[in-house]
């Protein structure tokens, strides 16, 4: 998706460690005008797949997920995290190692929102080792839901998530896909 790739070349900022700071457009102050271009983009991808609600993970993706949500008239259900496994039977969780945060955490979704009945939408802001994403994919597994694919913004192309993910059978749809990045020269895009 041009209009992202400009904006990451432009405001995009390549840190030691392989981190892309977005904060100026994406995970701090956020451009709600291209959210919803890029909430339109997964709508033309995957707006005939009868998805009715978006799955993602706070806090980063929330954005972008409602911005997708409203061009497929859902709601958007974001998996919280949390320091302590709640064991009382009423949510669905898993645990995810944070590539920024370099840490392990566990998620949770009520049982009350994510049902058999759903057919579910993943959307999250970065695919990096795939750890977030396969957290959400095991969460819809458990809850028996029809998992419709993924939609992210900005896919770390050389990093494994991505493939690892799209092997065990899930439509992946990245709107960036970096090949390399480095501070000094910057990203460069698939
Ligand atoms: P993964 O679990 O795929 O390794 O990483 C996905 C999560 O880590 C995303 O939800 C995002 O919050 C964060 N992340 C991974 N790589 C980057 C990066 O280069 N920049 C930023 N800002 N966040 C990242």
């Amino acid at each position: 998706m041009k209009i992202l790739e400009d904006r990451i070349r432009r405001d995009g900022r390549v840190r030691d460690g392989g981190v892309l700071k977005v904060d100026g457009f994406l995970n701090h102050q956020m451009d709600i005008a291209l959210f919803s271009d890029m909430g339109k983009e997964f709508y033309r991808i995957f707006g005939d797949r009868r998805v009715n609600k978006i799955l993602t993970i706070e806090a980063s993706g929330i954005g972008i997920a409602c911005l997708t949500a409203q061009q497929f008239g859902c709601p958007v259900v974001f998996a919280k995290k949390t320091q302590t496994k709640n064991i009382s039977g009423e949510v669905y969780t898993t645990s995810v190692r944070s590539f920024t945060h370099d840490r392990v955490y566990d998620i949770i979704v009520s049982k009350e929102f994510l049902t058999p009945a759903d057919r579910v939408l993943i959307i999250d802001d970065f695919l990096a080792n795939g750890c977030a994403l396969m957290g959400l994919v095991r969460l819809v597994r458990d809850a028996g839901a029809q998992l419709v694919g993924a939609g992210i913004a900005v896919e770390k192309a050389f990093q494994p998530g991505g493939e690892l993910i799209r092997g065990m059978g899930v439509e992946v749809a990245s709107l960036a896909r970096i090949k390399a990045m480095d501070p000094v020269r910057g990203v460069e895009f698939c």
